[in-house]
């Protein structure tokens, strides 16, 4: 279980902005202790507990970048072609039997250990072939062609920093180094309810006033990709009196409880409500748009040093989408350890005029496209409202407009940030 302090989402202000958001998550959740090793085929998505320290030089061995011929740059006439005996033939995997002697050439192909004496590789392409003598032209640099030990990763050095979200070329490097196991810590495990009477499951009839739950399967998948497990509790309907105990019951074994819908002021919104009655609540203001208003607090689980962390999403498929990548993806990082989040937005041209207000950030809705001068802009999607699902399939990603920015021109450039960089 997470160990969270009772006041470790406490802001004391009207409008908490995004940036001190994260460092409130940064500075007040620890990660989860416990560790686990897990074979390189599960390791994917996990983050590293430990750094990994490269057990050997990566290459192992000094080796040949190319198809072609081994000599000693000494040996070579440095304004005309130079004719060498062709001594042996090396291919990957063997070892030549001497040394390279003065005057001769080794023929080796890629990834074949460099002989001992030998020093450039010509590329076969450069090089006459008569019988056993190559005729090499001058003009080749010492050293070329050739792939030194320990010049991609020095045995001895970080390989691999904890905190790091292994990616499939990391797992890579992984193997590439000998490895078959890597620390990990745990996987996060997040309880999820959806909250509202209108609400119901996919496959069910519908009556007149409800809607499907769009925003379990949403943020099951976003917390998924985030590499935590979900339970999915379902759907929890406007009743004070079934919130509080489910919420309780959520937080045994569990780090984080997610919640969407119910958590503004309106009369049929009780998750705050329950959630004080069984925790703690702290309700963020987060200069954000869409999606201000989250609920955060901590539900204590059974034992004294344990408690999960709450989360009470806005109902709005689009907000839930916002607040869930700005808010909960940093929490289950910081939870499973993970370095924070860097997120580089890409310069991209704004096809569109927008106007906001100061002090929150915005995030705009977007598709991508090539106009007709090659540069690549953002055409903002044309329904804006928080719960347009739309909104979310038919665009690329978010054009993030910082508090101080209270105009877009059209033709401007603009901050923008793919999905695919938001959701892993
Ligand atoms: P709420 O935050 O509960 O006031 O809900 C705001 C809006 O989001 C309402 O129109 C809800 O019907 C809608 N909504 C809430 N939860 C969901 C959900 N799980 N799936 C789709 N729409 C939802
Ligand atoms: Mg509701």
């Amino acid at each position: 279980m997470a160990q969270l302090s009772d006041d470790c989402f406490a802001f004391s202000g009207p409008l908490l902005p995004v940036d001190q958001l994260e460092r409130i998550i940064h500075e007040r959740i620890a990660p989860v202790a416990e560790v686990e090793r897990v074979r390189l085929a599960e390791a994917r998505g996990r983050t590293l507990a430990r750094d990994i320290e490269a057990p050997i030089d990566l290459p192992p061995f000094d080796n040949s970048a190319v198809d072609g011929y081994a000599v000693r740059h000494a040996d070579l006439n440095a304004q005309a072609d130079t004719a060498v005996a062709i001594a042996e033939r090396i291919t990957a995997g063997r070892a030549s039997a001497g040394p390279l002697l003065a005057g001769t050439a080794i023929r080796i192909f890629t990834g074949a250990p460099m002989p001992d004496g030998a020093d450039t590789v010509f590329m076969q392409e450069d090089v006459q072939v008569d019988g056993d003598t190559a005729i090499l032209p001058p003009g080749l640099k010492p050293g070329a062609n050739r792939r030194l030990a320990g010049e991609d990763v020095q045995a001895g050095s970080v390989a691999l920093p904890a905190g790091r979200r292994l990616s499939v070329a990391d797992v890579a490097l992984a193997a590439a180094l000998g490895l078959t196991e890597l620390p990990v810590r745990r996987r996060i495990r997040v309880a999820l309810f959806s909250t509202g009477d209108e609400l119901a499951e996919p496959g069910e009839a519908l009556s007149r006033a409800q809607l499907y739950d769009a925003n379990r399967t949403l943020l099951s998948g976003l917390i998924e990709a985030l590499g935590a497990e979900v339970t999915d509790l379902g759907i929890l309907r406007d009743d004070p009196a079934s919130l509080a105990p489910a919420l309780k019951r959520a937080a045994e074994g569990h780090d984080v409880v997610l919640t969407s819908g119910g958590v503004s002021a309106g009369e049929a919104d009780h998750v705050r409500d329950a959630v004080e009655a069984v925790g703690r609540l702290v309700f963020w203001r987060v200069a954000i748009k869409p999606g201000r208003p989250v609920a955060m607090g901590v539900i204590p689980a059974g034992r004294p040093d344990a408690s999960a962390a709450f989360v009470g999403l806005p109902g709005n498929p689009a907000a839930a989408f916002v607040t869930f990548v700005r808010v909960v993806r940093p929490l289950l990082m910081r939870l499973s350890g993970a370095n924070p989040p860097v997120l580089l937005a890409l310069p991209v041209r704004a096809a569109f005029a927008y106007r906001k207000k100061e002090g929150r950030r915005e995030y705009v809705r977007v598709a991508l496209r090539r106009a007709d001068d090659g540069v690549i802009e953002a055409l903002r999607h044309r329904q804006e409202g928080a719960g347009v699902i739309t909104s979310l399939t038919e665009t690329d990603g978010l054009v993030e407009l910082a508090e101080n920015v209270t105009t877009v021109e059209r033709g401007s450039t603009v901050a923008f940030l793919s999905y695919a960089s938001l959701v892993s």
